[in-house]
């Protein structure tokens, strides 16, 4: 049973990859801060609670468990946020997963799965977007992703190292059993939100400028499924060895614009969406759609979830069963 660290695993994507990779007879010891990450995303027994900037704390662990791989998930990801209080993003995003990788070459770790952003990609020259895009992000957050993912490509250079950074594309859905889903305290991603509005947990949906070069005005986004990118976290550990160097983009290669989210919303549940047009929000890019050739044909990954009505699906099948999250 190969030991695995997923660190934020209490988080959104980090809890459907712990699902994952313990149905795959992985063993798994989950290390969050419970900042943002729920208790009751992790099964029991698996969860340690505590700050990846804490080295000792991180020597203690890492001599307890011998993992043999990091997934390394734990990050701040508000874009907002990332722009009014840089500090926070950088002393743990950057800051943070330094003191993690210094624990892997302290403990002989040779592996590591790391989850980038889209953002790293900033507002990109082609669409879609291939991992040759330039990198150059617009945002804070989207910098303090990019600048790890420089430091694992020079360690990986200088010692017996291998990663693999996912570039995720906007992370949507839920677990189909309807035991584990998004929570964000507070909510800023479109399909929850949209999910908010129809059931009148919200007043109505703000739909962030209509004025895009888009088919229909509102920007379009790759939604992929939160249990397709847990997939490609299995098969990126498959595939890594000392000196890998891998970068793939996670999504499904098609998108879809705001207005078609609303109407996918108001097909899967039936209800009405109120819509208010509002004006855009800073440093939103017009379209990002992956091209995920890659990682297709590297690792032979595919999704599940090709379209977004069944994405929708899942999202409204915890949505609608946890209304208030986790709290329910
Ligand atoms: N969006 C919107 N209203 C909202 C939240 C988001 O119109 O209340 C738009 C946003 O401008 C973007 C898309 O929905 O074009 C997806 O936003 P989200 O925050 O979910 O993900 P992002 O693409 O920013 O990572």
């Amino acid at each position: 049973m190969p030991r695995i660290l997923v660190t934020g695993g209490a988080g959104y994507i980090g809890s459907h990859t712990v699902r994952r990779l313990l149905a795959d007879g992985h063993d798994v010891t989950v290390l969050d801060s419970l900042v943002y990450g729920h208790r009751a995303a992790v099964p029991a027994g698996r969860l340690v609670v505590g700050d990846i900037g804490d080295a000792a704390g991180l020597d203690h662990l890492f001599a307890e468990k011998r993992p043999e791989a990091v997934v390394h998930f734990a990050a701040f990801a508000y874009v907002g946020e990332s722009v009014t209080d840089p500090a926070k993003y950088y002393a743990n995003n950057l800051v943070g997963s330094l003191s993690l990788l210094d624990a892997c070459r302290r403990h002989g770790v040779t592996k590591f799965v790391f989850s980038s952003t889209c953002a790293t990609y900033g507002t990109p020259d082609r669409v879609p977007i291939t991992e040759a895009e330039k990198q150059s992000p617009i945002n804070p957050y989207g910098n303090t992703k990019l600048a790890f993912e420089r430091a694992l490509a020079d360690y990986a250079g200088a010692y017996p190292f291998g990663f693999c950074a996912l570039r995720y594309f906007n992370a949507a859905g839920a677990s189909p059993d309807g035991t584990i889903g998004e929570d964000h305290d507070p909510e800023t991603h479109l399909i929850p939100l949209v999910i908010d509005a129809a059931t009148g947990r919200r007043p109505h949906i703000s739909v962030f400028g209509t004025d895009y070069p888009t088919p229909d005005g509102t920007c379009v986004r790759d939604y992929i499924h939160v249990d397709d990118l847990a997939e490609a976290h299995v098969l990126a550990l498959g595939a890594l060895k000392p000196g890998a160097a891998l970068r793939y983009n996670v999504g499904t290669g098609r998108g879809y614009s705001v207005r078609e989210v609303i109407r996918t919303v108001e097909e899967v549940t039936g209800l009405r969406v109120p819509v208010v047009e509002a004006p855009r929000r800073a440093g939103d890019p017009a379209e990002l759609v992956a091209d995920a050739a890659l990682i297709r044909r590297e690792l032979g990954w595919a999704p599940r979830y090709a379209e977004l009505r069944p994405i929708v699906e899942t999202a409204w099948n915890w949505h609608r069963t946890h209304p208030a999250g986790y709290a329910d």
